[in-house]
């Protein structure tokens, strides 16, 4: 293929997300579910590439009785050599409980032999799929095999967006993108081999 008649492509978005994993995908659907408009890149394929996808993870999902929630924070908060944050433990509890059960639909949680739905552990693979599918059901534009190489920055240095490899046997132009004109949402920028509608 002739990159060079497909030129560069670049995106705007009030949230981009790096990364496609299984908090890149929670964050972007939290900012999409607030009203943002949110690209992900992955640098392999979002709902195959990376741990999340292979692994069975376990989330801390505890009912919202201030008790419980006492006792789960306070027994982690022992063994954390008072690296850990009370509060931030909190508010992952909140949302974790608040955010898990909106995957119903898209993942089918497991039932125990009291018949109870249990939230807790997912089946990675099968969960990875699910999150990528509400994503797209929320609008969240996912970009796959886009690795994110280097952060374009405001003129005061903070991070306005990213850019992937140019295509092969384009050039890299550095300086346009270590600076960055002043813009009120994030941009990726890419080099890329693909027109943007053949990423979907
Ligand atoms: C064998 C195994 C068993 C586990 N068991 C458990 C368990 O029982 N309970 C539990 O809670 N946890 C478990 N874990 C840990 C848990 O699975 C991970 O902590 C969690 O999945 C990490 O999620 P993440 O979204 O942070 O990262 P990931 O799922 O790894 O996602 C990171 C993503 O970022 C992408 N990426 C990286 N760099 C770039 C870049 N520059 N540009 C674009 N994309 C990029 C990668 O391609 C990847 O898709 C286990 C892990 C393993 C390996």
């Amino acid at each position: 293929m002739d990159t060079r008649a497909l030129g560069s492509v670049h995106f705007e978005t009030d949230v981009l997300v790096i990364g496609g994993g299984m908090a890149a995908a929670w964050a972007a659907i939290s900012a999409a579910r607030a009203g943002a408009t949110v690209v992900i890149v992955d640098k392999g394929y979002v709902g195959t590439s990376g741990v999340t996808a292979v692994a069975g993870p376990g989330h801390w999902f505890v009912p919202p009785d201030p008790e419980r929630r006492a006792a789960a924070i306070s027994q982690r908060e022992a063994i954390a050599f008072g690296l850990a944050d009370t509060r931030w433990m909190a508010r992952v509890l909140d949302e974790t409980y608040r955010q898990l059960p909106t995957l119903e639909g898209h993942y089918e949680f497991g039932i125990n032999d009291a018949g109870i739905k249990m939230y807790g552990a997912v089946r990675g693979p099968e969960y990875m799929r699910a999150l990528r599918q509400l994503a797209e059901s929320l609008g969240v534009r996912i970009l796959d095999q886009s690795p994110a190489i280097e952060l374009l920055l405001h003129a005061d240095g903070s991070v306005a967006g990213a850019r992937r490899p140019p295509a092969k046997g384009r050039g890299m132009d550095r300086a346009r993108g270590r600076r960055h004109p002043g813009h009120r949402r994030l941009r990726f920028r890419l080099e890329a081999a693909r027109k943007p509608d053949q990423y979907r």
